[in-house]
């Protein structure tokens, strides 16, 4: 089976998801580094957003994780709106239903 793209092959440049550190927060704790996307990078300073788009869209985990609660995303509302106006919930549904992830499990 092959697995959907994300957002049924809706560009990922094009949705405005990643973490944003304030470095006036960060104490430097590494929890950040838990991600398993390659997002952040370990430098002398501390962690940096190397590769935004890397970053899984919706995703909070590693904001969850900080202990300096020194990362934030973006309004999830307006992620929302998007997937409103682009019509991702029915895309997305469409593809769920192809590979059965919506038949119920016996
Ligand atoms: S939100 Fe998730 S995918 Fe994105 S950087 Fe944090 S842990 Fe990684
Ligand atoms: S998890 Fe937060 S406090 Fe810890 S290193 Fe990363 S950004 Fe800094």
């Amino acid at each position: 089976m092959i697995e959907m793209a994300w957002f049924a092959g809706y560009p990922r440049e094009k949705i405005e998801w990643y973490p944003t550190i304030d470095p006036e927060k960060c104490v430097k704790c590494g929890m950040c580094m838990n991600c398993g996307q390659k997002v952040y990078k370990w430098t002398k300073e501390g962690p940096v957003v190397a590769q935004p788009y890397k970053c899984v869209v919706g995703c909070t985990t590693c904001a969850t994780l900080c202990q300096g609660n020194a990362i934030t995303f973006p309004d999830k509302d307006k992620l929302r709106e998007l997937y409103k106006k682009e019509g991702i919930w029915a895309k997305v549904k469409r593809e769920l239903i192809k590979e059965g992830k919506l038949e119920p499990e016996e």
